[in-house]
């Protein structure tokens, strides 16, 4: 067993993946210690009665710049979502044909209950200004909450409520629009300049690519870290591992926790129900979202119309979307759900299977401004001792990816000084 290495990497989700993989390029011995039995963190997938049900559901946008260095996109086999979403309101569906780049196309102009024309041309524009220079740029702007940066576009409320509160409070778990602007307008430049993936087996086909370029022999999995002291860790079995230098890539709570803050950073917490189902409630794989902000659901879809492999031949594999831990048991959660589902789907809900409930407490840190710029050069917490991941960052798979290369490239600094 390893108990001395030139580096240790604390966490197994994608920062410590990609710092691994930076450290394994330039051959320097790292032992990567993960507290779960498996590698990816927040990015796992679970086989369930033949359906692969994501910890949570979420995707991969195929324009993350850091994905695209990493990831062998043909071999994960990306299926992909339909450029649109449809917007539950008024007891009714209303497409809307691509949010990011056309949102109203589709919609009857004016008299369009989610946005008006002018929301039309202010999409444009803001498209435009997301798209402008480079990332790095992007997170140097001025910086708001994205609700004022929305209203400061002068969007209407129609459009602000039925449509940016739940597609942006899937993708952030904040209604309330908090977060700051520049991850909105990251997000926009992203969901308008790629598409939007799931990899044929499962968003868990991602950390399992990156730790499949990695000496499985630096990888121990069922480790978790209780503390540091110094250059070293101890385990929860009480075994010291000992290094040069430490990067921790844990979730930004545990993270604060083990360098002894007594303030942990807050949460933005999700609860996502799969159900298994003969028929798909819909023809194609897009979003349909709440936008009557009522009910326990945010959004609906149907991840086996995207990727097939996501439910057995012959079944359907629906993933529903909240906002928030609600406080009802399992079983009056899936009620409550089912009777708001069945009033946008009809009688055809109640046969729907459920097949599991996902709560994540720790889901996104609040990244309410101000926003660290996550590509500044890492500087260490003490010499010999990093952090990557959320914690002084923006998350996303982007970002975490992205952080991991980032404190490698630090380390790789300090072991040749
Ligand atoms: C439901 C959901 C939907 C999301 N949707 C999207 C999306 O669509 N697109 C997107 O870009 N991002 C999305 N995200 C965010 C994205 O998944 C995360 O930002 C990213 O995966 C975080 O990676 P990480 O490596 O920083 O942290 P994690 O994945 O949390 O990894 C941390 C690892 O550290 C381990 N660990 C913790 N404590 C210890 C310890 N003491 N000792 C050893 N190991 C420890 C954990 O077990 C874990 O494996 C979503 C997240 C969730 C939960």
């Amino acid at each position: 067993m390893v108990n001395r290495a030139d580096v240790i990497v604390v966490g197994g989700g994608l920062a410590g993946l990609c710092c691994a993989l930076r450290l394994q390029q330039e051959r320097i011995p790292f032992a990567l210690l993960e507290a779960s039995d498996g590698v990816g963190g927040r990015v796992r997938t679970d086989r369930v009665e033949g359906f692969l049900l994501d910890r949570g559901f979420q995707v991969l946008l195929t324009a993350y710049p850091e994905a695209q260095r990493v990831l062998d996109y043909q071999r994960l086999d990306l299926r992909y979502f339909y450029p649109g979403a449809r917007v539950r309101f008024g007891g009714k569906f209303h497409q809307v044909a691509d949010p990011w780049r056309h949102p109203l196309d589709g919609l009857r102009g004016v008299f369009s209950p989610v946005g008006t024309i002018g929301d039309k041309m202010k999409v444009g524009r803001l498209r435009r200004k997301t798209m402008e220079g480079s990332v790095e740029e992007l997170f140097r702007r001025r910086e708001t909450t994205t609700l004022e940066a929305l209203r400061e576009s002068g969007f209407s409320d129609k459009i602000i409520d039925r449509f940016f509160r739940p597609f942006l409070g899937g993708v952030f778990f904040d209604r309330e629009l908090g977060i700051s602007s520049r991850m909105f307008e990251f997000g926009f430049r992203m969901f308008s300049s790629g598409e939007t993936a799931l990899p044929g087996a499962g968003m868990g086909a991602i950390p399992t690519q990156i730790a499949s370029r990695l000496p499985s022999e630096s990888l121990r999995l069922n480790s978790r870290v209780e503390s540091i002291q110094n250059q070293s860790v101890i385990l929860s079995s009480g075994e010291k591992v000992t290094a040069s230098a430490l990067v921790l890539a844990t979730e930004g709570p545990e993270t604060a926790r083990l360098l002894g803050e007594e303030k942990l950073p807050g949460s933005r917490s999700t609860t996502c129900l799969y159900f298994a189902a003969d028929e798909p409630p819909l023809g194609k794989p897009l979003l349909i979202l709440n936008g009557e902000g009522e009910g326990p659901v945010n959004s609906v879809t149907v991840p086996s119309l995207a990727a097939p492999a996501y439910a057995p031949e012959g079944g359907a594999l629906i993933a529903v979307t909240i906002i928030g831990l609600p406080s009802l048991r399992d079983d009056q959660l899936t009620e409550s759900v089912r009777n708001q589902l069945a009033g946008w789907f009809g009688p055809t809900v109640s046969a729907w299977r459920h097949l599991r409930t996902y709560r994540i407490r720790h889901a996104l840190p609040l990244q309410i401004p101000p926003l660290p710029d996550p590509t500044a050069p890492v500087r260490p917490v003490r010499p010999g001792l990093y952090v990557c991941g959320e914690y002084g960052n923006p998350a996303s798979l982007q970002w975490a990816m992205f952080s991991g290369r980032n404190a490698a490239e630090a380390v790789i600094e300090f072991l040749k000084a």
